[in-house]
Order: structure tokens, then C-alpha cells, then sequence
């Protein structure tokens, strides 16, 4: 098979890490990429907005199987464009991508679909919005509608703090159109884990759960951060619980998307917080997690490449993916100034020594190799340090000595990657 990925951050890393596994694979390339990438698949200079250069270079290629990474090209119907080519695209369309690109959309799938979630209204008035924040009191969520990169979500501690957020979000546009209209809901209180299902329309294979780390700082302190590390399974949600998840919110999901006739192929990821009435759902977002999916692929056994396909062609019923019973762990590096500022530029060494570990993988996230050939940071996000181990204290000790490997003083992480899934 030839094989398009689409992205070139440590998620697509991860993925392209699998597919080159693949006795299927014939040749791969990846779009745009990054040095960690390049030493698995073919860099194609093309931006992941790009349809027309990409529908282009596919077909040129004669690509089998194109697999989108991020949410942006998905919510802008990558997989529309391809398929008007008759290129195999394995991702959701525009229609289905609603699920992440619109919050009032989700919500609508919910209600329609009985999948527990926080109770919510939505308001395309800021008027209206500020009245029910004074109703309800707090602590209250306000949600920008659209995509705002992972920051149009406040949780507001007081009524103060939520008007503000309907300020910046409706009055000075923070987020542009995104905030044009917003949905307020119940603050939900318990832990939150994320939960993944590869699916074609019709059946839901699971993929497992993860933990993620959304703040900068050790203990969850500082800003929100598109994720500081993840790690699976997590503890606090174990086998019957994700089989009840998968039977009450993602398998919903999909035949609500079907019954509407925007069937939902590709990777659908669940945010769930697990309160004491049970899961609820979060968000769902459209594509494999970025830091999830990098601590989840090292866990599977069995080949991704052919569960892929399968996925497009409508034949999950009769899959199974196999996994290693093994604790898996991603912490990531940021550079210094991360999540607002990020310094880019700096030199990063000892990645070699790192990933020559055992049960050790680095992925590129955010880097970018010099006229010389060395690798420097590119982005706030840099480096995912992945590790297994036969469970959570064995990884986690693995991944923090591969940090200690590694030369980069401009780069930081968090020290407590999977203290919850430690501690219990
Ligand atoms: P989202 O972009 O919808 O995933 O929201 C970002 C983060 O905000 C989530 O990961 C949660 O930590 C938090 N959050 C969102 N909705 C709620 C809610 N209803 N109750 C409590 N926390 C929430």
C-alpha cells in the first residue's frame, strides 16, 4: 500500500511509526513532516490545508490509503476532496467532522442520541448569555462554539469570571467567528480520561483510554496547554467501564451520524469526566489524540496498517486489534516560554541516546533540522518521550531516564506525568 499521512506533529509521528511497521506498506509519505518523521516516510512539502496540492500529489503518487492527523484538515473536508478525486481518505467528512468543529452540533448528537453529558444552553446573544450566567450562578462553563485551538473553553470559579469569558468570546471576538455564538453548561466535577474507538460508519473498535495532563505546571498548575503528557490505561477507568462508555457515548454516536446520513469513519476520540452518576461526555474530537495516540500505538500489537483499511472499507465488524498488556507513558518536552511564548531556535542533543533505551520512543513533535543537520526546537511542543513497562512506575522511570539523556536546557517538562494512575 501506499500511504499518505497528513500532519507533522508527534501524533503523526507516532502514526506513521506504526504504518512503517507494516509488511502491507509499500512506500510512505508524510505532509508536511519533521526530522523524526523524515526517517521513517517521505516528506512532502505540502501545508495540511493545502487540498489542492495534496489531492494533486496523491493522485500523482497513486496513494491507497490517505490518513489525516490533525482536526483542522478534517473539519475543513480533507476527506471531501479526496474522496471527490476517488482517493481513499480515512477520516470523517465535513458533515461528521461537526462532531469537534461545532459544540452545539455535539451537544444536538447528544440529546438526539441519549449520551450523558453536562446540561448546556446555547446563546448567539451576549445578553441572553450574561442573564443565564447570573441565574445559574457558579461555577458555570462557557464554550466558545467553534474551533479556538483548544482555548475557547473557560471554567469559571465565579459569575465574574464567566461574563468575562462571554466579553471576550462574543463582544471582542477573541476566537474570531468561533465565538460568534457559545454554549454555557453545568461544570462537571471528577477526573477526566479519553477514550478512543477507530470507526467505519457502522462498528466501533475500541482503541483504549488514556489520561491526559491539559496544564502546563506540575500538580496542574498554570495555563492549559494542548497536553503535557498522557498515559495509559488509566486506572480509574477500567475494562467495564470503557465497555460501558463505548456502549453509552461513542457507539450512540455513530449510529445517531449514520441515521442522519453523515456516517462517521476514522478515529473518534471521547472526552469524558467520570462523575459519581457515571461517565459524561466532555467533547468528542474527530481525530486520535496528540499526546494520547503516542502513548497508546506502542501498546498495539497487531498490524494498524490493515485495521485502517478496514475501517475505510466498512468492515471493522469482523477486526480485532490485539495489545500489549503493558503500561505505556508520553511525556512531552516544551520549549522554554510554552504555552505562550514558546523560544524556538534552540539545540537539541542526546535524541539518539534517549531513544537507544530500551522500551524508549522519541517522537518529533516540533523540531526542525538545521543546514547542518541538527535538530533545533521549532515549536512549543518539541519532543514526545514515550516508554513502556510491565506497569505505570516501570514506564514512568523509563521515559524521566530518557529525559535525563537528553541535552536541551532551553527545553522543560512536567516531573508528575501519570501521578493520578501513581498515586491510587
Ligand atoms: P473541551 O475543549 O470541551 O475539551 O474543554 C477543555 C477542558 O475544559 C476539558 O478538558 C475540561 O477540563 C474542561 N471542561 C469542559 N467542559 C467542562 C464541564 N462541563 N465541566 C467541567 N470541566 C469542563
Amino acid at each position: 500500500m501506499r500511504v499518505l499521512v497528513i500532519g507533522s506533529g508527534g501524533r503523526e509521528h507516532a502514526l506513521c511509526w506504526s504504518i512503517a511497521a507494516s509488511p502491507l506498506l509499500t512506500k510512505l509519505w508524510c505532509a508536511p513532516v519533521n526530522p523524526g518523521i523524515a526517517a521513517v516516510a517521505d516528506c512532502v512539502p505540502i501545508g495540511a490545508l493545502d487540498f489542492t496540492a495534496l489531492v494533486a500529489f496523491a493522485r500523482d503518487n497513486a496513494i491507497d490509503l490517505v490518513v489525516p492527523g490533525p482536526e483542522a484538515p478534517l473539519v475543513a473536508g480533507v476527506t471531501d476532496a479526496m474522496e471527490a478525486a476517488s482517493i481513499p481518505c480515512i477520516g470523517p467528512s465535513r458533515a461528521a467532522a461537526r462532531l469537534e468543529g461545532s459544540k452545539a452540533f455535539t451537544k444536538q448528537i447528544c440529546d438526539a442520541a441519549g449520551i450523558p453529558t453536562a446540561q448546556y444552553e446555547r446563546f448567539d446573544d451576549a445578553d441572553a448569555a450574561r442573564e443565564f450566567v447570573r441565574r445559574r450562578g457558579a461555577p458555570i462553563v462557557v464554550k466558545a462554539d467553534g474551533l479556538a485551538a483548544g482555548k475557547g473553553v473557560v471554567v469559571a470559579r465565579t459569575e465574574a469570571e464567566a461574563i468575562a469569558a462571554i466579553d471576550a468570546m462574543m463582544g471582542a471576538r477573541a476566537f474570531g467567528d468561533a465565538g460568534a455564538s457559545v454554549v454555557i453548561e453545568e461544570c462537571l466535577l471528577g477526573q477526566e480520561v479519553s477514550l478512543f474507538a477507530l470507526c467505519d460508519g457502522e462498528t466501533a473498535l475500541p482503541l483504549g483510554a488514556a489520561q491526559d495532563h491539559k496544564r502546563v505546571g506540575d500538580g496542574d498548575t498554570g495555563p492549559n496547554t494542548g497536553g503535557m503528557g498522557a498515559y495509559a490505561p488509566p486506572p480509574m477507568f477500567p475494562p467495564a467501564l470503557q465497555d460501558a462508555a463505548m456502549d453509552g457515548v461513542i457507539r450512540p454516536a455513530l449510529a445517531e451520524l449514520k441515521r442522519r446520513g453523515t456516517p462517521f469513519r476514522g478515529f473518534l476520540y471521547a472526552g469524558l469526566m467520570l462523575t459519581d452518576q457515571g461517565a459524561k461526555l466532555i467533547e468528542f474530537n474527530v481525530r486520535f489524540g496528540d499526546p494520547e495516540c503516542q502513548a497508546l500505538l506502542p501498546k498495539l500489537k497487531s498490524d494498524l496498517l490493515p485495521a485502517l483499511q478496514a475501517a475505510y472499507d466498512g468492515e471493522l465488524r469482523n477486526f480485532d486489534l490485539r495489545w500489549h498488556d503493558a503500561a505505556s507513558i508520553c511525556v512531552v518536552m516544551a520549549a522554554r516560554g510554552y504555552p505562550d511564548a514558546p523560544e524556538r531556535g534552540s539545540e537539541i542533543r542526546g535524541l539518539d541516546r534517549a531513544a537507544a533505551l530500551p522500551n524508549v520512543l522519541v517522537f518529533h513533535a516540533g523540531t526542525e533540522a538545521d543546514a547542518s543537520g541538527r535538530i533545533r526546537a521549532s515549536g512549543g511542543r518539541v519532543l514526545n518521550i514515550c516508554a513502556t513497562g510491565a506497569d505505570l512506575r516501570v514506564a514512568h522511570d523509563t521515559a524521566y531516564a530518557a529525559i535525563g539523556a537528553i541535552d536541551w536546557p532551553e527545553g522543560f517538562c512536567r516531573h508528575d506525568i501519570g501521578w493520578r494512575g501513581l498515586t491510587r
